[in-house]
């Protein structure tokens, strides 16, 4: 099976390394003239002409990467077949979209309002009660296109910054921390839940990941489980998909959004569970049977940013698991994780915190249960 994958990043890379054991053969379309794969066949076509060539090679399409055009994606599905739908691309590339999704399947999220002025963001901090965060629409990731709100005077700055003619305002949650739930959907429906992941993000980028949570209650992690299946069905879905929630004082979870692809606070399965994200999206998409997605043991994923740290003392650390994506070192960009793992999470904190130091630019690690 030759899979065609749009986009070349390091999560392209990380599929195919997750593919090679199946026999699958990879082929990435990057229309953005960097690609970082560094595996398989890419073709570059930032001009728009090698799509052709692409289908010609390729069995089925999946994406690594969801800020794709709609009718690019659609005009492929002429050919063949894609995994996740076009539809799935439609609405999670669009914030409001995704938030009228939640809503319709009842799934529920911090208050909002769309905007399309400053005035009518003044308005709205005003109504929701400041602070807010705006956020563009469209085009926005790890925390680009964003602004704080904490005054409604503010309004018209944060307007002026964010520079995009549609905002989603949403009240500002204080949540007791980040989670995240990943689900695969099969070609015949059949669903398989990963344990929740508790995130930290620094500056709108995920730091740390760690999973199962010591003391998650499982009625939450079935709620967040009928959250992610109501939204899997509702698309038809095929493949991994994420979900990213605040979870408040009272337990309670609020979505934020989600991707409709592999995502980084599931790189912790590659180590830490019996079946990795990415094997389990190969698997869902050549209509093959799921693995199994429980832990193997508490986990930790800790996002290199930036600077990488010395190889050889990273995986110094015991049951530590280096996985580089080969890219050049820049400011705020994603370029490894470490994946570490413990007999207990007291045993694995001493752990994140070793390598924490051994990291440059890491922040201090901070669980909500420690
Ligand atoms: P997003 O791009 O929507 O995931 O936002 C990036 C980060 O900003 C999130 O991971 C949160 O840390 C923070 N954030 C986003 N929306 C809210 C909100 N409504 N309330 C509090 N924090 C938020």
């Amino acid at each position: 099976m030759n899979i065609g994958v749009l986009g070349a990043g390091q999560l392209g890379r990380m599929l195919a390394l997750a593919g090679y054991p199946l026999a699958n053969r990879f082929t990435f379309l990057d229309t953005t003239g960097h690609p970082s794969v560094g595996i398989g066949e890419v073709i570059i076509d930032t001009d728009q002409k090698h799509l052709a060539s692409f289908l010609e090679q390729v069995d089925l399409v999946t994406y690594e990467f969801e800020h794709l055009p709609v009718p690019l994606v659609q005009a492929i599905e002429e050919h063949k077949p894609v995994y996740p739908s076009s539809e799935a691309i439609r609405v999670c590339q669009n914030r409001a979209e995704e938030k009228a999704l939640f809503d319709r399947l009842a799934i529920p999220t911090p208050a909002y309002r769309l905007v399309e002025s400053a005035v009518e963001l003044e308005a709205a901090a005003r109504e929701l009660g400041t602070p807010v965060v705006a956020k563009s629409v469209t085009e926005g990731y790890d925390g680009k296109g964003q602004a704080v709100v904490k005054d409604p005077s503010e309004a018209v700055e944060a307007w002026r910054t964010i520079n995009h003619p549609r905002l989603i305002v949403e009240a500002f949650v204080d949540f007791v921390r980040e989670v995240s739930i990943i689900a695969v959907r099969g070609r015949d429906g059949e669903v398989v839940f990963y344990p929740m992941a508790e995130n930290q993000h620094v500056d709108g980028i995920l730091r740390y990941s760690i999973a199962p949570m010591p003391d998650l209650d499982d009625g939450v992690q079935q709620t967040a489980d009928g959250y992610i299946r109501a939204l899997l069905d509702e698309l038809d879905y095929v493949g991994v998909l994420t979900l990213e929630l605040f979870q408040t004082r009272d337990g309670a979870l609020l979505a934020n959004e989600m991707a409709p692809r592999v995502h980084n606070s599931g790189h912790w399965t590659m180590d830490g569970a019996v079946t990795s994200q990415f094997e389990n999206h190969l698997r869902a998409i050549q209509g093959l049977p799921l693995g199994d997605t429980a832990a193997r043991m508490p986990t930790c994923m800790v996002n290199v940013i930036g600077r990488e740290g010395e190889a050889a003392e990273l995986l110094a650390l015991p049951d530590a698991h280096l996985h580089r994506y080969d890219k050049a070192e820049r400011p705020g960009r994603k370029l490894a994780h470490v994946n570490l793992l413990a007999p207990t999470h007291d045993e694995l904190l001493e752990r994140v915190r070793a390598c924490a130091a051994l990291l440059p630019d890491a922040p201090a690690p901070r669980f909500s249960f420690d």
